[in-house]
């Protein structure tokens, strides 16, 4: 067991960690509670209080711009929470929002006019795009420089390279590396498991945590023994999207699991008739593990809190200020 003494820790324990444990102790499980609704709320008001220098020292606030394409009500969601999250914080939003049937062209034609926009630093295209677009032809047209996702392949293939630094990555994935970071979760020289090979999820993380010199193994559909290579671990990083599959067999005691899998299951207790659940199964992992995530309020609130950081990045970058 490793990894989660006040000694692990530089300087006095924060709030959040001090909540984590008193959530951890309130049921009868052994694993700490990396509590990413409370780490992302302290990054929030980080960056709330960088925006406000910012805006005194040199009269520029950070901008963030949305495309969202068609009418699917979960990414009109994201859209809004998204549009939220930068209001909290002082960061301007602004939207362009089209029709399911606009042409590939009207899309370009909208991050073009964001590319040169000024005021505007950080472009996001909210994905998934409608199928007769062409998600590479669109995504390629982000300027780099305003690439807040971090999907550009200039951004990823920099992230891949030894020596050569992205100018940003990936949300999710960031996101799950603050958060070993804040919880003192020492990443160097141990074994990691990253479960999905996604381009948003799995792939980054497994990039970011060989860049951290963890050793990484990488699981995904077609992978024979899973159950085998993830006990291996230290470090469990899971995004499939298959409710509760990592079962407590899976887990080496002591190690730390985030949990990237947002899945709904039936509910009939719960008034939306469903309720959501992660990859791993919780209730078993944590007896066994020595810190995981929960689902909700995991991984999903730092996603937001990595654009914001993302955004923040960039508009400073965009005026040289440190
Ligand atoms: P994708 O569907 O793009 O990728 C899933 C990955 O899981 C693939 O690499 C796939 O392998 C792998 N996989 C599927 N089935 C198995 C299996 N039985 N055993 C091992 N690997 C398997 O999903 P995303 O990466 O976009 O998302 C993954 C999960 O994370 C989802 O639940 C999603 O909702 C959630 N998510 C959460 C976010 C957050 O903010 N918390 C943000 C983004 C996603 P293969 O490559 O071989 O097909």
């Amino acid at each position: 067991m490793w990894g989660f003494s006040n000694a692990a820790l530089p300087g006095p324990l924060p709030s959040y960690f001090i909540l984590s444990i008193t959530a951890a102790m309130a049921t009868d499980a052994s694993a700490k509670v990396i509590d990413g609704k409370s780490v992302a709320k302290q990054i929030r008001e980080e960056i709330a209080a960088e925006v406000s220098r910012m805006k005194d020292e040199i009269g520029v606030v950070p901008g963030l711009a949305v495309i969202l394409v068609g009418d699917r009500k979960d990414s009109a969601t994201y859209v809004r929470n998204k549009k939220k999250a930068c209001e909290s914080v002082g960061i301007n939003s602004f939207e362009v929002h089209l029709p399911e049937d606009s042409s590939e062209q009207e899309v370009l034609n909208a991050i073009s006019g964001f590319n040169d926009d000024p005021s505007v630093h950080g472009i996001l295209v909210q994905l998934p795009l409608p199928s007769h677009m062409k998600e590479q032809n669109i995504l390629n047209a982000v300027t780099i420089e305003k690439d807040v996702d971090g999907f550009h392949p200039l951004n990823i293939g920099r992230l891949a390279m030894r020596g050569r630094e992205p100018l940003f990555v990936p949300c999710t994935p960031k996101g799950c590396i603050e958060l070993l970071h804040r919880y003192g979760v020492e990443i160097k020289g141990k074994r990691a498991v990253v479960i999905g090979r996604s381009n948003i999820v799995g792939m980054p993380a497994a990039l970011l945590l060989q860049r951290e010199d963890a050793t990484v193994s990488i699981v995904h559909s077609r992978t024979k023994n899973p159950e085998e290579i993830t006990r291996q671990a230290d470090i469990i990083i899971s995004a499939v999207g298959q409710p509760n599959m990592v079962r407590g067999s899976w887990i080496k005691p002591g190690a730390v699991i985030i949990d990237v899998g947002i899945n709904p299951v039936e509910d009939a207790t719960s008034p939306r008739g469903y309720r959501l659940v992660g990859d791993i199964c919780y209730e078993e992992a944590c007896k066994i593990a020595s810190a995981i995530t929960p689902v909700p309020g995991g991984v999903g609130p730092m996603t937001i809190a990595m654009l914001l950081s993302n955004t923040l990045s960039a508009a400073k970058r965009a005026y040289n200020l440190q």
